[in-house]
């Protein structure tokens, strides 16, 4: 086990609402830790619509999904907020106001303030619902690549229809020594320019593709040796290869949190709109996560309730300090931490 980090505030989720909180902690002095579930910084706009265009930003007439994202990695900079990406909280508990969490990696946290801004949950890949498959998980299947030069020379077998699944088509196409793209429908859900790529790939005896089939079976002694996919006949067809890539999309669960006694409102968590605190103290839930009465699931909702979270949250790390209000035009000791000369 890793040694335990502690800091004034962990933040569960690196949507935009939990980026905005490392802002309205930091200027209040308060240094905080990240956790995201996925390799990448951004929640719902980085994952689900990067190119797609918000128009109810206050002040920004127009941003996409990813301008935003990185415009909030910019406001944040001044702090230097640790990221610890790919890993999800599982356990919490308490003892004399201090939580101590412990991530899938080992890692433990202890704190007195935990900000759930988690969406509508951690993002999980979909999986094909057969106990043999998931046998092999690691030992030959995935469900995303994190080198693509682990695939180099090998004979990939890729199940899906969508962006993700068609990409890679392509892009390991260039290093594998075999490539299957096996679909269950003929038509594909991805950017046109990357479907003709790939039926040209096809034609061209680099890919070889299979539709109406999905996945059935996976043998091999101790990993993935061979797949057999089912035609919508019922026909079957053994493909002999190395690895498999799953790219069936994700789904959102709220996974652990639903274990840690939190008063829930369906899939969100029920906080109070003074300071977003949950029915535990000093765990409070911001952005779509969070449950009120006139709750709208909109980014600028989640700004606000960061910053009320946040000056609560103060009142829990330093309980001999007192905050003064003070606002960012005018207070040199914020801009201070912002880094403004
Ligand atoms: C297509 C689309 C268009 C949209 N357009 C707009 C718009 O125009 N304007 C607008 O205001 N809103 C829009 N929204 C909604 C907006 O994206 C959400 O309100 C916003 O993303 C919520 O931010 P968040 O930080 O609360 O959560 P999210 O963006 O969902 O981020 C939550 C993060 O928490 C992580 N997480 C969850 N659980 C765990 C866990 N247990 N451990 C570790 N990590 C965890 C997730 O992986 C995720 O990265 C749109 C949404 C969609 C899907």
């Amino acid at each position: 086990m890793s040694e335990t980090i502690k800091t004034d505030c962990v933040i569960i989720g690196a949507g935009p609402v939990g980026l905005f909180a490392v802002f309205e902690l930091g200027i209040l002095g308060l240094e905080s830790h990240v956790v995201d579930n996925l390799d990448k910084i951004g929640g719902q706009c980085a994952e689900l619509y990067p190119d797609k265009p918000i128009y109810d930003i206050p002040a920004l007439p127009e941003c996409t999904g990813l301008s935003l994202i990185e415009n909030l990695q910019k406001q944040i900079k001044p702090f230097n907020t640790p990221f610890h990406l790919n890993e999800r909280i599982n356990e919490i508990s308490s003892d004399n106001d201090i939580w101590t969490l412990k991530t899938s990696r080992d890692k433990v946290f202890e704190t007195p303030n935990i900000f759930i801004a988690g969406g509508v949950g951690s993002f999980e890949p979909r999986k094909p619902p057969i106990d043999n498959v998931l046998k092999y998980e690691n030992k030959g299947i995935k469900y995303s690549i994190s080198d693509k030069n682990f695939y180099r020379d090998k004979k990939v077998v890729i199940f899906g229809g969508g962006d993700s699944a068609l990409d890679w088509t392509v892009e390991l196409s260039k290093i594998a020594s075999h490539i299957s793209l096996v679909h269950r429908r003929d038509e594909f859900k991805a950017a046109n320019h990357t479907v003709n790529q790939m039926r040209d790939l096809v034609k061209a005896g680099k890919v070889n593709l299979v539709t109406k089939s999905q996945i059935s079976n996976v043998q091999g002694s101790d990993r993935v040796e061979k797949v057999i996919i089912k035609d919508n006949d019922g026909n079957e067809k053994i493909i002999e290869c190395d690895e498999i890539l799953i790219f069936y999309g994700l789904k959102m669960e709220l996974g652990p949190i639903n274990d840690w006694g939190l008063n829930l409102h369906e899939k969100q968590i029920d906080v109070n709109t003074e300071d977003f605190e949950t029915s535990l103290p000093g765990i409070f839930a911001i952005g779509d996560i969070s449950y009120y009465p006139g709750k709208l699931k909109l980014i600028l909702s989640g700004f606000h309730e960061a910053a009320l979270a946040a000056q609560k949250a103060f009142t829990r790390a330093k309980p001999d300090e007192t905050l003064t209000f003070r606002y960012t035009t005018s207070s040199s000791d914020i801009q201070k931490k912002l880094g403004v000369k």
